[in-house]
């Protein structure tokens, strides 16, 4: 016998004994055989080609799609809260020539608006130029609830209030190196 008739020979076995061990196997673990794994076969793609509502193969496609989709919903809520929580841990209140400032941010973490309050009994107050001459720069904040000042300031009320915005910013800065020299102490 040749060398290539032998090894032809012992493929041919080994393939007989596959086949043979895969039939047992499927016939000994599936109840019905090979006829329930082609009942189980056809009714696939039979439910997959049969209609409900809507054919089911379009379902197949959109039923992942809507797991995505909710996936990616319950994803951006949680950034949504995260973020909220950030926004929660900033600096919202600063005082400045004695007045108290509080301001809020945008989603984006940018300052949206800032007020003015008297330290005394936390009304509103706003700035007053001290003098009657628009022409004069100067000014104070006044309460009129309990007729606490402030310090005086010697520029435009446009001025101050720039000012307050650059001390607020200068306060997020400082918070900001504050939280990383605590991040860089923990680690
Ligand atoms: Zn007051």
């Amino acid at each position: 016998m040749t060398e290539k008739n032998s090894t032809t020979i012992r493929n041919s076995i080994i393939v007989t004994l596959s086949t043979g061990a895969i039939h047992a196997l499927v016939t000994y673990l599936i109840p019905g055989g090979w006829g329930s794994v082609f009942t189980v076969i056809k009714a696939v793609l039979m439910w997959l080609g049969s209609t409900s509502a809507t054919y089911n193969w379009l379902l197949c496609i959109l039923i992942p799609c809507s797991v995505m989709l909710l996936g990616w919903t319950v994803m951006a809520l949680f950034a949504n809260l995260r973020s909220s929580d950030n926004l929660s841990s900033l600096p919202k209140q600063m005082t400045f020539l004695g007045v108290v400032f509080r301001w809020t941010y945008l989603k984006n973490g940018h300052v949206n608006s800032f007020a003015s309050f008297c330290p005394m009994c936390d009304f509103q107050i706003y700035p007053q130029p001290s003098s009657t001459y628009k022409a004069l720069p100067g000014g104070v904040y006044f309460c009129e609830n309990c007729s606490w000042q402030s310090q005086p300031f010697d520029c435009t009320i446009p001025q101050i209030e720039n000012q307050v915005l650059r001390k607020i910013d200068h306060c997020l800065r400082e918070h900001e190196r504050q939280q990383n020299d605590d991040h860089r102490k923990l680690t």
